[in-house]
């Protein structure tokens, strides 16, 4: 590695106080400055490391806002080129849930138009309910309006692509260019060191920018460079996916997701015969799920969302008063239950399976680097949040630096990457904290807690303030 962790080891300071003001000293960094006075080294004012669909869109973004037009982009992607004019028949089985909050901000550079015009599939309704009891919670509109789309994830990255070609102009994108190592300005600067983030290529190339956005995924090097602690855990599941055919067609317009005892189970549509499916369970099972017959596959996924072998009668008829009891105080409050769709057919070939985990950076930000999606934040996918967030993150993130620009202040500087960095992770930490809490309250069939978590299901499905908030949090 030509500037690993060593590259960012600190001298004197406290590890928190020197990372802010960037004081980092160590031999790659020496070695860094000495080519860097061959001069032959490109200087752009934002890199972004990673071109998954968050940083894609990071360069998309900020090669169309006008206060950046005179700014010198470069994304580095390390793997090559993915975008086809030609969408496959078959669908993909990796597929994400975008919330009418991304739309919005795909919407402000073009994606969105692309997007919808290749494939995409709205969902007007979600129902969320219990293997362990009748409790269950149904979000919808009523004004029918679109909840969120659920659309694959190579049909994002293709929109994404080509929205970097139209402005191929004005930022320049380097595939199949893995950085080796990135090296930070010392704060100090002596007549041979350079200023900014100097970032090492595979191939040997150096290139150098006043701002490096790292969108290099839940591994992040830029993060692990950088020193930024990064709260992690594996959780004790891995998520099984598969393209699935229903019996018959329908309008499929729902989003259904069950949550057994084992980690939550969805069905999310993709047309009328076609869904995709998310299912979180234990790694053993995961592999099993991965591994037997094509009939046996749909068999337990069938079982998963029909059947009641995890209820108790003592629940049962504790939430049926409970229910009852709602439903005297708020008789508009309780929707009717949708049966799910029964699943036919497998696409052959379309399982794959998924380690989950949760991960948060403790800061962002540091001088002339900022983190991005997967970089900055993990979540378990029960909520669909995962490249939501990070479409957050960057709209957040452009908003500052296009002011910044306007303002002719340096576009690497803490004072505003702070301000992206305290915004997004309150947002973000609160819907990590969320979801984990899910993940733990919905992993037991202790009675107990079932109880708890079914009457408290029943309420909130109950009263629709308290929806329209939770619907409202999570659309952003
Ligand atoms: C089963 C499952 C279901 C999910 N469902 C949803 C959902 O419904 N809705 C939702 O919002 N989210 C969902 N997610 C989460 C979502 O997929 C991720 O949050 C998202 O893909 C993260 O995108 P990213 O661009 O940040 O990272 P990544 O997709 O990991 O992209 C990182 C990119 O960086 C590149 N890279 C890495 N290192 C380097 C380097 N050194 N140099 C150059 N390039 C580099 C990689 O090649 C890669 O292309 C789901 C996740 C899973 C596992």
């Amino acid at each position: 590695m030509a500037a690993g962790a060593g590259a960012f080891s600190c001298l004197g300071l406290g590890p928190g106080c020197r990372k802010r003001l960037g004081l980092h000293v160590g031999s790659a960094l020496r070695r860094g400055s000495a080519r860097r006075s061959s001069g032959s080294t490109e200087v752009y004012d934002v890199v972004v490391s990673g071109g998954g669909m968050v940083g894609t869109a990071m360069v998309a973004a900020l090669g169309h806002d006008i206060h950046l037009r005179d700014k010198k982009i470069l994304l580095l992607e390390a793997r090559p080129r993915k975008a086809s004019d030609q969408l496959p028949k078959s669908y993909s089985n990796r597929v994400s849930a975008i919330t009418p909050g991304s739309v919005t901000f795909l919407s402000s550079f073009g994606a969105w138009e692309d997007i919808s015009s290749m494939r995409i599939k709205p969902f007007r309704r979600m129902q969320v309910w219990d293997a362990c009891s009748e409790a269950m919670i149904i979000f919808d509109n009523n004004n029918m309006e679109d909840m969120g789309y659920i659309v694959e994830n190579n049909v994002i990255l293709s929109a994404l692509t080509k929205q970097l070609d139209a402005i191929s102009d004005r930022v320049e994108v380097l595939y199949k260019s893995r950085a080796v190592g990135y090296t930070r300005p010392t704060h100090y600067q002596t007549s041979d060191s350079s200023p900014w983030v100097q970032i090492d290529l595979a191939d040997g190339r150096r290139l150098q920018t006043k701002l490096l956005i790292g969108a290099d995924g839940q591994n992040s090097m830029v993060r692990r460079t950088a020193g930024i602690k990064n709260i992690q855990y594996r959780y004790d599941q891995s998520a099984v996916v598969a393209t699935l055919h229903l019996s018959e067609s329908t309008d499929n317009n729902v989003a259904w997701q069950r949550f057994l005892p084992s980690g939550p189970i969805a069905l999310l549509p993709l047309s009328d015969t076609v869904s995709s499916l998310v299912w979180s369970t234990s790694h053993e099972h995961a592999i099993q799920l991965q591994n037997m017959d094509e009939e046996s596959f749909v068999d337990s996924i069938n079982s998963a969302f029909w059947s009641n072998a995890n209820h108790s009668d003592f629940v049962d008829t504790a939430g049926s008063m409970f229910r009852s009891a709602i439903s005297l105080l708020m008789p508009s409050g309780t929707a009717a239950r949708q049966l799910p769709p029964s699943v036919a057919k497998v696409d052959p070939k379309s399982r794959a399976v998924f380690p989950l985990g949760l991960g948060h950076a403790t800061e962002y930000v540091q001088h002339r680097v900022a983190l991005i999606g997967d970089a900055a934040h993990r979540v378990h996918p029960l909520a669909g949040q995962g490249v939501n967030m990070g479409f957050g993150d960057i709209a957040c993130l452009t908003h500052h630096l296009s002011s910044a620009a306007f303002d002719g202040k340096d576009l690497g500087s803490l004072k505003h990457l702070l301000k992206y960095e305290a915004e997004r992770q309150k947002y973000n930490l609160s819907l990590l904290a969320a979801t984990d809490l899910l993940k733990r309250l919905y992993s037991t069939s202790i009675t107990p807690f079932v109880l708890l978590r079914t009457w408290g299901l029943q309420a909130t499905n109950a009263i629709p303030p308290v929806k329209e908030q939770i619907m409202a949090f999570a659309s952003k």
